[in-house]
């Protein structure tokens, strides 16, 4: 019978294929079934990232980026994490006078970014920034929150020693919160998250597994981390040079940043940032870029390591 003798064709043409280039994949994914879960927990993450999370044009740095969170998510995220920040450093610090001047600096560079998105003929990217001094004078840090919370600890600010420093440090913290950092990293977690889980289940230690996952995990992290860094600084260096404040106050800051990383260091490789003495010559190079028209967009197709 005709349909009988097709059924039977069909299912030799299966079979001699479960042989061919495909079969030695799928017989070799049968005979280890760890590899047939190791992709399967990849593509789930895989399929995770780009279900969950949204491709989109960044109105300042013009990349196209995968983040997780629409703007007013990230205002309301950074907005919620505000007073557990603030209390996880010693609360506010109440100095009225300290607080104006923030204010003043961070207003300034504020304008400065609207004056270079205007000319991009952008006049809808804003968030609703806030500057905050934490009381904590041990702690050198400043951090952005996703959504527009700038916080700078008291210890940083008494050891800078200018407005333009202090513009810097503020400038920079702007431009994580521009670029869309944080949010980007949200998007990028549970894709990371299962390529470590993969690499675990990729030995027969599970402690070394583990181990060997969370280097994994952590190095991706800490890569995109320094390239955030890198990012930050050229932001940070255009919007003092449009605002005017001196861009080579940056080369203080990482003085003072060098200066409270005494001791034995990570390797930079595995490190969140970029050492001091590698931002400095990155900074160096903004500084000569944007010198020569502060409203120029950086190409970073190179990418920023
Ligand atoms: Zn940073």
């Amino acid at each position: 019978m005709h349909f009988g003798y097709n059924e039977y064709d069909n299912r030799q043409r299966r079979a001699s294929g479960m042989r061919g280039a495909h079969g030695g994949l799928v017989s070799m994914l049968l005979r280890h079934p760890r590899i047939l879960l190791i992709l399967v927990f990849l593509g789930f993450g895989v399929f995770k990232y780009f279900g969950s999370t949204e491709k989109k044009e960044n109105p300042f740095t013009g990349e196209s980026v995968r983040v997780a969170l629409k703007p007013e998510q990230e205002v309301a995220l950074g907005l919620q994490s505000t007073p557990q920040m603030i209390q996880q450093f010693g609360g506010e610090l109440a100095d009225e006078r300290q607080q104006r001047r923030i204010d003043q600096i961070g207003q300034r560079l504020l304008k400065a970014k609207d004056e270079v998105l205007r000319r991009r003929g952008i006049d809808d990217f804003d968030y609703p920034f806030r500057f905050h001094i934490l009381r904590d004078n041990q702690t050198i840090n400043a951090f952005a929150l996703p959504g527009g919370p700038v916080f700078i600890t008291q210890a940083l600010l008494r050891q800078l020693p200018s407005d333009d420093a202090v513009a810097g440090v503020l400038g920079h913290e702007i431009g994580h919160v521009l670029a869309w950092h944080s949010n980007q990293r949200m998007a990028q977690s549970s894709l990371f998250q299962s390529i470590a889980g993969a690499v675990s289940m990729a030995t027969d230690d599970p402690r070394i597994g583990r181990a060997a996952g969370q280097f994994v995990g952590q190095f991706l992290q800490t890569k995109y981390g320094r390239e955030d860094e890198s990012q930050s600084d050229c932001i940070g260096v255009q919007l003092l040079m449009v605002a005017c404040y001196q861009p080579e106050s940056l080369m203080d800051v990482m003085e003072v940043l060098q200066g409270s990383m005494k001791g034995p260091r990570w390797p930079e490789m595995l490190s969140t940032h970029p050492f001091p003495e590698t931002r400095k010559k990155q900074i160096v190079e903004y500084i000569q870029f944007f010198r020569a028209d502060p409203f120029a967009e950086w190409d970073a197709s190179d990418g920023w390591n």
